[in-house]
């Protein structure tokens, strides 16, 4: 078995509390994890500091740019470990890890290391009363100490898309890895110091949130800032922690997105692209599709559709090529998703397909796998219509004009991603300028150019990470007056 510890200081460092992390797959344990109390996070964040002050802290931007380059090319060299550990915690198909998570786990470190090398400064010349006049510019320089704490749905590429502009703008980290994930990031220890980062600048505690190491770290006064992925329950606890010392806080929290599909769309694409967003990862991605709207007269064939590829999805081993669909993260995961497929028959959904745990063969009997699930039926206001699931399920409703499935979309507390299916240019822009959320895809899903911002309105998050609009977070902005 597997003895995951924390990362502190560039060294590995193990804990007298340890907490066991099981397979998705089987629900056999498969590592032994060190759990952080206070003195572990302490020590981490003291680390952070001492190197924020030190080596790091000196280093020109061309160098640190340098690491960073370093760093996205040794997962690139050692991306077979990093798929190994990933699919291992997760359970998803090593197809969608190769294809997603990893690669995006190195491409993080590029692309902030590239914005950086090339951000604009403000330059501002202003009239003086004696005529001689001043000049203004602002510097950007690290906000600090920043704590990142992760979730378990995409585990090395959200880390990153949080510790990659943290380290270009400069800062040193402390992350906070999701109980359920605990190897990824461990990994990144071993590269950091293969390429010959500081010791200090990245810093891993493992652990729970309330009460263990997320909330050690979270309410440590040494940390400057804290960027948080997860739930949006959580995240509310960790403004409160961010309000003592006035802390800034960046949140990418929960969704309960929705697709529009109009009856102008192209059919084929549509259901491409709903079932992607609907099953890819278990339906555990945030930006995922839980509520699809479809124009009327295409109701019945697209549900007849989505149904026929929802069946054609095969559940399996993450090694396995075939395999379309892996477990949930953990049993604990799978016993909500299923409370959501009984409240969804309790409160009078048809299940088009469906609807239950997944029985699968010999060890796997034991893990967390569940159907790929469609209803119909339900109201607006049903919980499985409101609430996020986070499940590879969806509920599909009619709609009659633009004007309301515009309103019944924007009607709920998230408002993270929507998807929008029409080619009627002149309606793609009315809706996506219409839908509160903070990304619209039109005719497609999920593609991700780096540079945009990424962030939800609503209830779904607090600021944009992205390019340049990392900067905004990751950095302290001031302004220099030089009066001539
Ligand atoms: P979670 O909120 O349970 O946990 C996320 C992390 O926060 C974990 O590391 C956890 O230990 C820690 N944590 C929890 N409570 C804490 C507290 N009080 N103080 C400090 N740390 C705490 O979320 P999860 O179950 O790991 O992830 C799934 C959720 O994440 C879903 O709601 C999903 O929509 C959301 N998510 C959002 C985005 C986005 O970009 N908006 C991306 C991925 C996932």
């Amino acid at each position: 078995m597997k003895q995951i510890d924390h990362f502190i200081d560039g060294a590995f460092v193990a804990s007298a509390r340890r907490f066991d992390k099981r397979s998705p797959l089987t629900n056999a344990v498969i590592a032994s994890v060190a759990e952080a109390g206070r003195a572990e996070v302490d020590a981490a964040v003291g680390a952070a500091r001492a190197a924020l002050v030190g080596p790091w802290g000196k280093l020109a931007v061309a160098e640190r740019v340098d690491l960073l380059y370093g760093v996205a090319n040794e997962i690139n060299r050692r991306f077979d470990e990093f798929l190994e550990a990933e699919s291992a915690d997760t359970g998803k198909p090593m197809s969608l890890a190769r294809h997603i998570d990893i690669p995006r786990g190195a491409e993080n470190f590029k692309i902030f290391a590239d914005v950086v090398k090339n951000v604009p400064t403000e330059f501002f010349e202003m009239a003086t009363p004696d005529g001689r006049g001043a000049l203004n510019y602002a510097t950007r320089s690290p906000i600090g100490v920043v704590a990142v704490v992760c979730p378990w749905n995409l585990p090395l590429l959200l880390m990153t898309w949080k510790v990659g502009p943290a380290l270009a703008c400069g800062n040193t980290v402390v992350v906070k890895p999701s109980e359920e994930t605990p190897q990824t990031a461990t990994l990144l220890g071993e590269v950091m110091n293969a390429v010959g980062v500081p010791k200090g600048v990245y810093n891993v505690v493992h652990g729970f949130g309330p009460d263990s190491a997320g909330a050690f770290l979270t309410g440590h006064s040494g940390v400057d800032a804290i960027t948080f992925t997860g739930e949006t329950r959580s995240g509310a606890a960790i403004m409160k922690a961010a309000a003592e010392g006035a802390r800034p806080v960046s949140l990418e929290m929960g969704g309960k997105n929705a697709a529009i599909v109009f009856a102008d769309c192209d059919f084929d694409a549509a259901i491409e692209g709903t079932l992607r967003s609907v099953f890819a990862n278990c339906g555990q991605v945030c930006l995922g599709t839980e509520r699809v709207y479809v124009e009327r007269p295409l109701f019945d064939r697209f549900v007849a559709a989505l149904k026929a590829g929802a069946e054609k999805l095969k559940l399996g081993r993450p090694e396995d090529a075939a395999t379309g669909l892996g477990p949930l993260i953990s049993l604990e995961h799978r016993d909500k998703v299923l409370s959501y497929y009984r409240k969804a028959v309790a409160e009078g959904a048809t299940v088009v397909t469906g609807g239950a745990a997944a029985s699968m063969p010999g060890e796997l009997g034991a893990g967390a796998w569940v159907q790929p699930t469609i209803w119909t039926g339900l109201a607006d206001d049903a919980a499985v219509c409101r609430e996020e699931i986070f499940g590879p399920c969806c509920h599909v409703a009619p709609f009659d004009t633009e004007e309301e499935v515009v309103r019944r979309a924007n009607d709920n507390v998230y408002g993270l991603a929507a998807s929008v299916w029409t080619t009627n240019l002149a309606r793609a822009h009315r809706v996506a300028g219409r839908i509160e959320v903070g990304l619209v895809w039109v005719n497609s899903w999920f593609l991700r150019d780096l540079r945009t911002p990424f962030g939800g309105a609503k209830q779904s998050g607090i600021g944009r990470e992205g390019g340049v609009h990392s900067l905004e977070f990751y950095t302290e902005l001031k302004n220099v007056c030089i009066k001539l």
